[in-house]
Order: structure tokens, then C-alpha cells, then sequence
């Protein structure tokens, strides 16, 4: 495993013997565990509005806690994929996102979808289900999708369902993959993300740096085209910030306005809706 920051700004990950393997079957046994464990926990990061700096939203980013420390998604997402566990695992993010909403410690909350969780036919059932269920208004969720769920079959059949549900759809990573294009121009999709791998270089008096601000105002002004505002993601400094202001970029999310956390178990204060009868209750956090 990568010694890295997971987040929160104090996850240092130790290397630890009796815990950490590199044999991909024990990897495996590690993560089936850590869903049964209850090791798994969402983090949440602000997204916020460019010209207010207001909170508008959440996304929920999958933590795996384990004795040695915190372990980054980047460092087991693929591995809960290829071997399908994403599937019992993006049902408990979902489950635990849509909760954050109900127990109002989030307004909105963005979920990250793999292509494997397109592909269950049961999918859009399974989502209205845990809307219905927690009864959490679909409009409070934004599912996450990257352009390699336009490799799935099903991939329009099931943004339509997911629209027609009134859940609303992000294109994460955009640019990064290919084909976004096809998606703007035939999907119902409601939000671009801008990956991180644009915004990094933006502020940096370089020829990099320009050229990749011209780059994020391009994909600005083409999803402004189709109506469709623009996250960046990553940013870290007041003068990236400024920049893509001026690019016309509506939502922010990095550092710079918060870095991912988990929640408190109780609503945020400043968070609260006039009605304040609906409390976290029940077990497991709400
Ligand atoms: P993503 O959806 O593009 O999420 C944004 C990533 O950028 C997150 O990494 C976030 O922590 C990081 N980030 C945000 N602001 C900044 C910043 O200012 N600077 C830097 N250096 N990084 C920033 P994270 O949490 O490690 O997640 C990595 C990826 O793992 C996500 O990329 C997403 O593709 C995937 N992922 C995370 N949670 C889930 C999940 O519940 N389900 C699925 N299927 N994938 C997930
Ligand atoms: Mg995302
Ligand atoms: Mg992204
Ligand atoms: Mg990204």
C-alpha cells in the first residue's frame, strides 16, 4: 500500500505487518471483512458555490479504517471492482449517503457510481427503494458516474430511469476519459465535474498552467452551452480560485473550502431546517 493522506489531513498510513498484505486474495478477505467490520466509513467534502463560497452540497468519499490507518479509495476501489464487492459496498454508500441527507447533516449529498453498480439489473430499483425507504426527496442526491460506465449496455437506459426518478446525474472526471462529448450531446446529465488533473496546473505561471486554464474555460463554456454548470474539483488556492471565477466555473470543490471529513453524529447547527422534530435516531449513526 501507498503511504499516503486520506483525507481529513491526519491519516499517515503505517505499513503493518500482521495487517496489510500485498497477496490479492488476502486484499480481498481484508475488504469483504472490512464491509462486515463496519471498517468502511464516508467521508463527506464540501462543495460550494463559486460566488458565495455557500455550501451547496456534500460528495461522499469511501474511507477504509483499519488499525494501521486510513486507507484511500484509490487504493482498494479498483480491487472492490474487479472482484464485484463494489456492488455490497456501493449499496452501503448509497444506504449511509441518503441517510447523512434524512438525519440532516448534509442538504445535498454527491455519490460516486462504478460501472459495475450500472450493470446490476436491478440498479434503479434498488435506488428508488432506499429513497422511498428513508424518504429522503431524490432531488437532495447527485449520482456520480466516469465516462467507463458509457461502456455499460445499459448506460442510457439507466440515466433515463435514474432522471425520470428525479435523481440528478454528474459526469465526473470529465475529460479525462473519452466520449464525454457523446454524453453532453445525448444524456440526461445535470452537472460536469472537472477533474482535479485540469485544475492542478491553473495558477501556476507556467505555459502549463495557462494552457490549462483555457482548457477548464473550454469545458466551462460547452457545458454552459448545453445549460449545465461546471464543479471544479482540487482546488487548493485563493488564486485558482479566482481564476476559474473569472472562466465562469459555478461550483468549487478542494481543499482550499474544506477537505473531506466524516460527519458529526449530531445535524450541523448552521446546516438546520426550520423543522427540527426529525433527529438522528435508530442505530448506526441515524
Ligand atoms: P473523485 O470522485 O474524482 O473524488 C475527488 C477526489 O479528489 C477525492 O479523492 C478527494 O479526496 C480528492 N480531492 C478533493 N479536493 C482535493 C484537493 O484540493 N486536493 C487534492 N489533492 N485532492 C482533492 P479520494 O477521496 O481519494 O477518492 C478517489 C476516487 O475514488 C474518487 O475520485 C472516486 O472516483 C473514487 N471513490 C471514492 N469514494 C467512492 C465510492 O463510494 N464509490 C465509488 N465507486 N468510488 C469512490
Ligand atoms: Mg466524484
Ligand atoms: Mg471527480
Ligand atoms: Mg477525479
Amino acid at each position: 500500500d501507498r503511504v499516503k493522506r486520506a483525507g481529513g489531513g491526519h491519516a499517515a498510513f503505517q505499513r503493518q505487518e500482521d495487517e496489510q498484505t500485498d497477496l490479492p486474495v488476502e486484499r480481498l478477505t481484508a475488504l469483504h471483512r472490512a464491509l462486515e467490520r463496519h471498517e468502511l466509513q464516508l467521508y463527506f467534502q464540501p462543495v460550494v458555490h463559486a460566488a458565495t463560497q455557500a455550501v451547496v452540497a456534500h460528495e461522499a468519499l469511501l474511507r477504509w479504517i483499519r488499525p494501521a490507518g486510513i486507507v484511500s479509495p484509490l487504493d482498494f476501489i479498483l480491487l472492490a471492482e474487479t472482484s464485484g464487492l463494489i456492488v455490497p459496498i456501493g449499496r452501503w454508500v448509497l444506504r449511509q449517503a441518503v441517510d447523512a441527507v434524512k438525519t440532516r447533516r448534509v442538504k445535498r449529498v454527491s455519490v460516486n457510481v462504478s460501472a459495475l453498480e450500472i450493470r446490476q439489473p436491478d440498479f434503479v430499483e434498488h435506488l428508488r427503494w432506499v429513497l422511498a425507504e428513508s424518504r429522503v426527496e431524490p432531488r437532495r442526491l447527485l449520482l456520480e458516474l466516469t465516462e467507463s460506465s458509457l461502456l455499460e449496455p445499459r448506460f442510457a437506459a439507466v440515466l433515463h430511469d435514474v432522471h425520470t426518478l428525479g435523481v440528478r446525474t454528474a459526469l465526473d472526471d470529465f475529460g479525462t476519459g473519452y466520449n464525454s462529448l457523446v454524453v453532453l450531446a445525448s444524456l440526461p446529465v445535470q452537472v460536469v465535474k472537472i477533474d482535479r488533473s485540469f485544475t492542478a496546473p491553473i495558477g501556476k505561471d507556467t505555459p502549463a498552467g495557462k494552457r490549462a486554464l483555457e482548457v477548464v474555460r473550454g469545458i466551462v463554456t460547452l457545458a454552459n452551452a448545453f445549460d449545465l454548470p461546471s464543479v471544479a474539483e482540487g482546488i487548493e488556492t485563493p488564486e485558482q480560485a479566482q481564476l476559474l471565477r473569472t472562466v465562469g466555473c459555478a461550483y468549487f470543490q478542494g481543499y482550499l473550502f474544506g477537505r473531506p471529513e466524516p460527519l458529526s453524529l449530531s445535524a450541523d447547527p448552521s446546516n438546520h431546517l426550520p423543522d427540527r422534530s426529525l433527529r438522528v435516531r435508530g442505530t448506526a449513526g441515524g
